[in-house]
């Protein structure tokens, strides 16, 4: 009984998590050790995909658009949303597809695979196209891969996690996030209902990051230069800081992990902003290869 009790607390706090695919299915607790076993679902298969062309959005990201017959049937529901990214591994030709071993994809010599995630930009279920816009860094495998692609390059794509659901009835938004954010804050730009005041907030590490965001009716968009030398992520903590909160606006933050911590701490310690009305997530880690992994 105290097993079971056990499972339904923990998934209940899971339960306040940002939805993922990669989903908690079973958790069990030995009373004598205390071990806990985590196994997640395994996620939705890799489809094999080739580049199609390559478009320079801004000096720092890079749109790319996969395409290939493996497409059809991927439906991506809701705006902000995520997929997998396997990219052959660095100095491999080959593209290999991993297995999964109940809790990571692993290469058949062990090795872990180059995946990233990103925001399923646009996808075409005519002519089976993907867009990815992918931000340019030092020493990242996607941004070095990305910057050196070639027509045919193969990669595949696994996903979509469920994406950010719109409460239509909310009075007002706030969307903030760094650069790797603009994709998402497109896509919620396109969808929020025209009606809705919404406060944009975007930090650029460069002035010329800058770039045409969709438009909306009853959107002002506030670009945020980091200063020389300040750590990623600075300026967007400043900005929300600083930004008026009508009651029951809704708030959605995704940037640098340790950034969006501080985020969270103000928005929910400083205001008090109840959890329900935010989605505040890390979608990167300074110094971390791969995603922040950081949707708690
Ligand atoms: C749900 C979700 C959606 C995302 N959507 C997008 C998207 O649409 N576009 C996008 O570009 N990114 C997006 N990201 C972030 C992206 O997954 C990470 O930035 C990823 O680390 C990039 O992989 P990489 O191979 O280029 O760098 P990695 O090999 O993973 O990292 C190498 C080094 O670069 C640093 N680094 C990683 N990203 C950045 C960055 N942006 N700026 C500066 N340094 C960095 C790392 O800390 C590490 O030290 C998303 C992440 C999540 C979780």
């Amino acid at each position: 009984m105290g097993g079971i009790a056990t499972i339904h607390r923990v998934l209940a706090r899971f339960s306040y998590a940002e939805p993922r695919d990669e989903t908690l299915v079973a958790m069990s607790r030995s009373d004598r050790n205390s071990t806990t076993v985590r196994a997640r679902r395994e996620p939705p298969r890799f489809r094999h995909v080739a580049m199609r062309s390559v478009e320079q959005l801004s000096p720092h990201l890079i749109r790319v658009t996969l395409a290939g017959p493996d497409l059809a049937g991927l439906i991506v529901e809701r705006p902000a949303a995520s997929v997998r990214l396997l990219l052959p591994s660095p100095g491999a030709p080959e593209l290999v597809i991993p297995s999964w071993k109940g809790n990571e994809f692993l290469m058949p010599d062990g090795r872990r695979p180059a995946i990233r995630t990103f925001t399923p930009r646009r996808l075409d279920p005519e002519t089976l196209e993907l867009d990815l816009d992918i931000v340019i860094h030092d020493g990242g495998v996607a941004s070095e891969w990305v910057e050196a692609a070639e027509l045919g390059d193969p990669a595949a794509i696994s996903g979509p996690s469920r994406g950010y659901a719109i409460n239509r009835d909310a009075p007002a938004f706030l969307l903030a996030g760094d650069e790797t954010a603009i994709p998402a804050i497109s896509q919620l730009l396109e969808a929020l209902p025209a009606q809705t005041p919404v406060q944009v907030h975007i930090e650029v590490a460069q002035p010329d990051a800058r770039l045409a965001l969709p438009d909306h009716p009853r959107a002002t968009v506030e670009w945020c230069d980091l200063p020389p030398g300040a750590s990623s992520g600075d300026a967007l903590v400043a900005t929300v800081r600083g930004a008026d909160l009508s009651p029951g606006t809704q708030v959605w933050v995704a940037g640098e992990a340790s950034a969006v911590q501080r985020i969270r701490h103000h928005l929910f310690e400083d205001r008090g902003l109840p959890r329900a009305q935010a989605s505040v997530r890390g979608y990167w880690k300074h110094g971390r290869r791969g995603d922040a992994d950081d949707d708690a």
